[in-house]
């Protein structure tokens, strides 16, 4: 194939997938635009950048044009007197690439805002799935689609790493913690982030769940819960990822599967997940977090004496804004610290930390990542004698571990399972 069939196809193949992706609701989503600039004031790209090119309605471009040449009302008689946009080139898509992944977290906090109800974020979704189709996609992501291939983890972690992990965390708690305990209520998966960043969490939950008599385990072959696929846009990646962990769950015959403190891979088996599969598992998804408030309201881990830092509570935009899981963490928080207090624009409508939707697996977007963060640093700041921030999502908490380094903050950044279990009572 010659240079110039082969552009011509990418471009072709992403058009291709835009317009397979342009339905009705997206469709009515371009028509609806009344250009308010809602949407701008909502985006911390734009906020901290300035640059309009951050806007989240120009992001979206592309998509745009594609449905307006090919797909709109009269399209067809439009484009015959030349009165529709010119086809999306190679050159162009590529331009737009970084907008597409390096600028945009799928935070929702635009759509969030839109007065006409347009899903900003399940629009950039949309088309990074042309995108991928095309293969436009950052190097730092195709790397962690590699690794996944051949480990299941983007960070290449082997279950002989993570069985290394869990020998020290049952060292550390005494706990023996089961791999592959056919039959289990329960079985964790985790991001590759907690287990080679974060492994305390693992002892964290043998603690938690030994106080409950909670029975779970964890798959040598399913263990992880980072899925790349949604974060590239690739629907079949996404769905052979989320294979692995639903062919462990039904074969161990386990009731539960726990979704960790991981923003993205929440979403990506819960609300996405029986979608991409087509049909709905035999076992329900639960989020740690709706874990540890039940067990706590159910007093099978009654709180001890409480952590007397002033403690803050950032809201991981998947597991808060677009999960709801909102009171919960309050709820743990309150029994687990005893000067808990809420940022300025908590809940909700809270900020992302910048680093959400694949950006912080993007290197290229580093400096972006870092500007967005100004936005998190500026609500940290702004609280009075702060001296930790419970962060429950393992990405978030490398952002804010990097942003807060940026910042020359001191300040401690601690997972909510690992403070639940380090205020958990001693009887
Ligand atoms: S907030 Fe909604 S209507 Fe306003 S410019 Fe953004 S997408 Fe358009
Ligand atoms: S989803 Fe978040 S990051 Fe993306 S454009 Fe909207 S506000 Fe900005």
């Amino acid at each position: 194939m010659s240079e110039q069939n082969k552009a011509e196809n990418r471009a072709e193949i992403a058009v291709a997938k835009f317009l397979e992706h342009t339905d009705a609701e997206a469709a009515s989503f371009f028509d609806a635009c009344v250009h308010c600039g809602e949407c701008a004031q909502a985006c911390h790209f734009y906020l901290n950048t300035g640059d309009p090119k951050y806007t989240p309605t120009y992001k979206l471009k592309p998509m745009e044009r594609a449905y307006e040449r090919h797909k709109a009302p009269f399209s067809t008689l439009k484009r015959m007197l030349g009165l529709t946009p010119s086809e999306v080139t190679e050159q162009e898509l590529l331009e737009w690439e970084p907008l597409v992944y390096d600028s945009c977290n799928m935070c929702g906090r635009c759509t969030l805002v839109c007065p006409m109800g347009i899903d900003i974020a399940g629009t950039i979704r949309k088309m990074r799935e042309g995108y991928a189709a095309a293969d436009m996609v950052p190097e730092g992501l195709k790397r962690s689609a590699e690794f996944v291939r051949k480990t299941s983890s983007p960070m290449g972690v082997t279950i002989k790493a993570l069985k290394a992990q869990i020998a020290h965390q049952e060292k550390d708690t005494g706990i023996p913690i089961e791999i592959d305990k056919h039959g289990a209520d329960y079985m964790a998966i985790f991001s590759s982030m907690e287990i080679m960043g974060y492994p305390e969490v693992l002892g964290a939950y043998a603690k938690l769940f030994k106080k409950a008599g909670l029975s779970w385990t964890i798959s040598s072959v399913a263990y992880e819960a980072t899925n790349v696929g949604v974060q590239i846009g690739s629907a079949p990646m996404a769905k052979e990822i989320l294979q692995r962990v639903v062919d462990a769950a039904e074969a161990l015959e386990v009731k539960h599967v726990i979704s960790p403190e991981c923003g993205h891979a929440y979403g990506a088996i819960r609300w996405a997940g029986p979608n991409l599969m087509g049909r709905q598992f035999k076992f329900e998804v639960v989020h740690i977090i709706e874990v540890l408030d039940r067990l706590r309201r159910e007093g099978r881990i009654p709180a001890g004496p409480k952590d007397g830092r002033r403690m803050t509570l950032h809201d991981p935009c998947q597991i808060i804004r677009r999960g709801g899981l909102l009171k919960e963490p309050r709820s743990l928080l309150d029994d687990s610290c005893s000067d808990f207090i809420e940022m300025k624009g908590s809940g909700i409508t809270n900020f992302c930390c910048g680093g959400g939707g694949g950006v912080s697996a993007n290197p290229r977007a580093e400096d972006l990542k870092l500007a967005a963060f100004n936005s998190k640093a500026a609500q940290l700041d702004a609280i009075e004698g702060l001296e930790a921030v419970v962060v429950p999502c393992a990405n978030c908490r490398t952002v804010f571990e990097d942003g807060l380094d940026d910042q020359e903050m001191d300040l401690e950044v601690i997972g909510l399972s690992e403070l639940v279990a380090q205020t958990l009572a001693d009887t």
